[in-house]
Order: C-alpha cells, then structure tokens, then sequence
C-alpha cells in the first residue's frame, strides 16, 4: 500500500536574493517545501524553490493571500513594511516577528533599543530638522557619519563628515530624509557575533566573524575572529542577550566595532542570516541557513562547531565587467565556490562567494588573498 507523504510544512520568505536561495535549498533538503515571494519569478531563490509568489513586497494583497499557504513566514530582506509583516502573523508564524523589525529597520529605534538595555552602541543622534541637525552637530562633532533611519544596506545611505562644516552639504546629499549622525569609531576591528534562538529560549553560537569591508560592502570574512578569547565570549555573550531582550527567533548577527582599547560598540543588529556568517556553510556541521530553519520550526539547533578556520570572499559584480572572471584562480582544493544565478552583474552587487577552510588560518588567508589577487 502507498501512503502520501505531505512535505513537513512549508516556510515562505519574503524577498528572493542569496539568503533565501541558501536557506531554501537547506530547508527543501530537510523536508520543507518553500515558497519565495519577490518580484521577480528569476531571482536567486524563486529557481531553486517550489513555488514563486510574485509580487513586490509591499503588495499587501498579494502577499497575505500567498501567506495562507505557509507555515512560517522568514525574510531575506529587512526592508519590508512592519505593518505588513503584523498582517501576516494573522495567518502564519513571522519570525522575526512584526514587532523585532519595527525596532531593527528604523536605526533610531535600534540605538534607542540598545541604549535603554545598556548595551554599548556609538554615540548617536537623531536628525529629522535643521535644528535636530545642529543640535547633533553641537554634541557629536566630527568626524561623524550621518546615516539614513531607514533604507540603508551595504555603506548606502551614508554620508561622512570630515568636519562640522561638512553637516550641511551630508543631510542634503541624503535627500534631508530622517538620520542618525553617528560618532566615527576609529575600531581596530570590526566583528560580528553569529546567535541563534529557538522559541523556548535555547540558543547557540558560532565563532565570531572578523570582517573587513571594502567601500562599506563586506569584503572579507575570517573565522574565528583573531581576537583574545575573553574579548570573543564578550561579544558571544551580548549578542545573546541582545537577541533574549528583543524576545528574536531565528539566527541573528550583531555586528560590532572592537576599539583599540578592546571595547564593544554595537554597530548594526540584523534579525536573520547574515553575509559575515557564510562561511558556516563548509566550515561547520550546522550552517547558519538550516540553523535558522531550525529554530523557526521550533526544531532541536545543531552543532555550530567549527573544527578548522575559514575565510569567505564575496564575489561582487564588478569582477565581470571586463568578461567572465578567471575561474581557474579556484585551483586550490580548500577553497568552495558559490555562485548565486544573478543574471546581472552590476558593480557592487553581491554575486556569489568563495569559502576556504583549511586547519592553518594564515594558509586560508593565503588562498584567500590569491584568488582575490587572480580573480
Ligand atoms: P553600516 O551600514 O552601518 O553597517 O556601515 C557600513 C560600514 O561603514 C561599517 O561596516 C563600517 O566599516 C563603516 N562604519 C559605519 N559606521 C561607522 C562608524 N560610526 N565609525 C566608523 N566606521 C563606520
């Protein structure tokens, strides 16, 4: 006698780019069926899913009713309304929910959110008015960055000040939209800490990430970050109360500014997977896209340990524009290439990375450095 299996559940996320095509090609190997909603019916996740909700993300009609069908709703992008989030969780499990977004998408929310617990963030300011600006101006000085409240991703939205003169010409280059003007750190490093929470609370970590960013893009990845133990169970454990106090579900990254005197400034916190945390997928038995299938569904978390140290290069657009990149730099056998399916490389746009895992960190750094040089 044949029985009819039913997939385990189905999970819908909203936004089809790299992070929901490797959560989806995780949760579809665990049993899930996945359904992606986004625009376009070629992103990077909608080829690699069971079906494509095709819409754009703020088409609250459409979304809800392509909802109905899931079981828990995720993101790939931060930049979703949180009302039509809120919506959603009329009919299905939104993690992370309506209210954890309100506070993360809006960066005024999220300093005013880590000031109230105590946790340690730049010191911050926030501008909507001339007045606001100068008042801003008056206590944090410059150097200073002004960043936009909301929209912002990848260095975008941001605008320096060399000096206090500079504040004026900022806010117009941002379109005079609401911001935060933001001390400039002068780190020594910047880390991010890799969480992830189950609904009843239980959570696991990864090695932290030491991230290098080119242009405010991430550049480079190296994992563990070279820093003194005490320094990394710090961040370790203020990520983890971050996400107890934001009551988050899923995986999440705090990143953070480590200061030449080994202080911790929070510097962005994102509720979901996050590009510094890839090279969990090669380097560990339990990488942080099915961990964070994982611990939507409620599921047991898995083993984040990692026995040998990684270094994860992303792969932006700009290395096709004189044709395709020079594949044959990959000889080394500890490096993985992952390629997302973008059809368009335009500068800056994230198109695939690569991930060395080798038990000598200076030996991956090498291989690292010498794709990069030949790509
Ligand atoms: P963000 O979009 O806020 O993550 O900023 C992108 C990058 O800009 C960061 O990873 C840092 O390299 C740099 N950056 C942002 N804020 C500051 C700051 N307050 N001081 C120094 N560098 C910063």
């Amino acid at each position: 006698m044949s029985v009819k299996v039913e997939p385990r559940g189905t999970l819908g996320i909203l936004g089809g780019g790299q992070l929901a095509r490797m959560m989806t090609k995780e949760a579809t190997r665990m049993g899930y069926r996945v359904v992606i909603f986004d625009p376009d019916p070629n992103c990077p996740a909608a080829i690699v899913a069971d079906e494509c909700v095709v819409a754009k993300l703020t088409d609250r009609e459409k979304v809800l009713a392509g909802a109905k069908q899931c079981d828990v709703v995720t993101i790939d992008t931060e930049h979703i309304p949180a009302s039509i989030l809120a919506d959603i969780e009329k009919v299905a499990s939104v993690l992370p929910s309506s209210n954890v977004m309100a506070t993360i998408q809006d960066r005024a929310a999220q300093r005013a959110f880590l000031a109230k617990h105590d946790f340690p963030s730049p010191d911050s300011m926030p501008v909507s008015t001339p007045e606001e600006l100068k008042a801003a101006v008056a206590r944090i000085g410059a150097p200073s960055i002004l960043k936009t409240r909301t929209g912002g991703y990848d260095g975008k939205g941001q605008a320096r000040l060399k000096t206090v003169e500079d504040a004026e010409s900022a806010w117009e280059s941002l379109g005079k939209r609401p911001c935060i003007l933001e001390a400039f750190v002068d780190f020594s490093m910047e880390i991010s800490a890799l969480v992830a929470r189950r609904p009843d609370g239980r959570m696991v970590f990864y090695e932290n990430a030491e991230n290098v960013h080119r242009d405010g893009i991430l550049h480079t990845t190296i994992a563990p970050a070279r820093i003194p133990k005490e320094l990394g169970e710090r961040a370790q454990k203020l990520a983890t109360e971050i996400a107890e106090a934001l009551g988050h579900v899923g995986m999440m990254a705090v990143e953070m500014f480590v200061t030449n005197d080994n202080r911790l400034l929070v510097n962005e916190i994102a509720p979901r997977v996050h590009n510094s945390g890839h090279f969990t997928l090669g380097a560990c038995a339990c990488n942080q896209f099915e961990q964070h299938v994982r611990a939507v569904f409620g599921l047991p978390l898995g083993d984040t340990t990692q026995p040998r140290p990684s270094v994860m290069l992303n792969l932006l657009g700009d290395l096709w524009q004189k044709g395709a990149p020079a594949w044959r730099a990959l000889e080394s056998p500890h490096a993985n290439l992952h390629l997302y399916g973008k059809r368009d490389a335009r500068p800056g746009r994230k198109m695939g990375h690569v991930t060395v895992v080798h038990q000598d960190i200076d030996e991956c750094l090498r291989i690292a450095h010498d794709i990069d040089a030949k790509l």
